[in-house]
């Protein structure tokens, strides 16, 4: 009677339940229901209770005659709404403090509200060690950038870690007033850090193709609006490396170290390139598309340009299964790189 994803959905609660297993107060509420429902809750009971699906979705009267003709079930069937948990619970002591208020309820070992803590908290010892190193460097990108007039003072660091060693592979800044002229509009939007460091990743898998393949194909670098040469002598530095793994997806299981909460733009980007984790230091509360909170999108400040929605996309099921991000407290190691609020970083 329902659609499959509606019956699909709701794995953690137990489809059926003995009338043993119901919480006491349904038990009580249920056994007065009816002249018969006191014997339905004895110890000898053979009946049992079934849950259907969302009460918006079946009407009682449907529902009687559909589950009438099935058979066992009794022609008056005993129909009750009762309140359940919609998402699965987080851990073991809360199914069965939730089994105990609404409905019997399973653990299954995952957090529908991002990724699973322990999970978490592993690559947190990770990469806990030299984040202010990746950082530091992100930073120092900013900074120079930002000197030499080329965009907002903002920064990115792509790192490989493999076994315990670490390799960067890419380090850019904003660029997005380089060739654009400072004057009524946000700038160039391709040049973000997040954009142009990922491009230049890119390029780097090209060079290490094109050297199996012994041809030659320049990456595809006539659209100027992409900015993704290095300009400054840092860039130019990593950029000269050769890509520690060529033969990965893009950015697949990279770390990227950004001195702030990337646009929603940047963030889709980050997701397509498959990249594995994130550190960012400075959190945009108007336009960052990382964090979940509901901010931004009607913010004077933002003058008709889009806000960061609260799109929450590190940890959005349907769009990633595996990045996780983390915004860093620096512990005062780098000097904080202010930007107008309203900035896409
Ligand atoms: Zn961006």
């Amino acid at each position: 009677m329902l659609p499959e994803e509606i019956v699909k959905g709701v794995p953690h609660l137990r489809r059926c339940a003995k009338p043993s297993d119901l919480p006491a107060h349904l038990k009580t509420q249920f056994m007065n229901e009816t002249p018969q429902s006191r014997q339905i809750h004895t110890g000898k009971s053979t009946w049992i209770y079934l849950i259907l699906g969302p009460e918006s979705m079946l009407s009682r009267q449907e529902l009687a005659t559909t589950l009438a003709i099935v058979e066992g079930v009794e022609e008056d069937v005993f129909i009750q709404s009762v309140p359940v948990p919609m998402v699965a619970p987080t851990s073991q002591v809360q199914a069965a403090m939730w089994s105990q208020h609404f409905w019997p309820c399973v653990y299954r070992k995952n957090n529908p509200l991002g990724p699973h803590p322990a999970q978490v908290s592993r690559h947190t010892e990770e990469i806990a060690s030299d984040t202010s190193v990746w950082m530091t460097l992100a930073h120092q990108v900013a900074n120079e950038t930002h000197a030499a007039g080329y965009g907002e003072p903002m920064g990115a660091c792509i790192v490989q870690r493999e076994e315990g060693k670490t390799t960067i592979v890419a380090l850019a800044g904003d660029a997005r007033w380089h060739n654009q002229g400072k004057t009524g509009h946000s700038g160039n939007p391709m040049a973000h850090a997040v954009l142009r460091a990922i491009s230049m990743v890119a390029q780097k898998l090209v060079k290490a193709e094109n050297r199996t393949t012994e041809t030659k194909v320049d990456p595809i670098l006539e659209f100027e609006a992409f900015q993704d040469n290095p300009l400054l002598e840092a860039e130019q530095r990593v950029f000269e490396l050769d890509h520690p793994n060529p033969d990965g997806y893009l950015c697949h299981g990279l770390e990227m170290y950004l001195t702030h909460e990337p646009c929603v733009m940047c963030s889709m980007a980050i997701l397509h390139s498959r990249m594995g984790k994130v550190v960012f230091r400075h959190r945009m509360p108007l336009t960052g598309g990382l964090c979940a909170e509901d901010r931004g999108c009607d913010h004077p400040r933002l003058k008709g340009a889009d806000g960061g929605r609260g799109l929450g996309l590190f940890w959005r099921r349907e769009l990633n299964w595996s990045l996780v991000a983390w915004e860093w407290e620096s512990g005062g190691c780098v000097r904080p790189l202010p930007v107008d609020m309203a900035t896409h970083a």
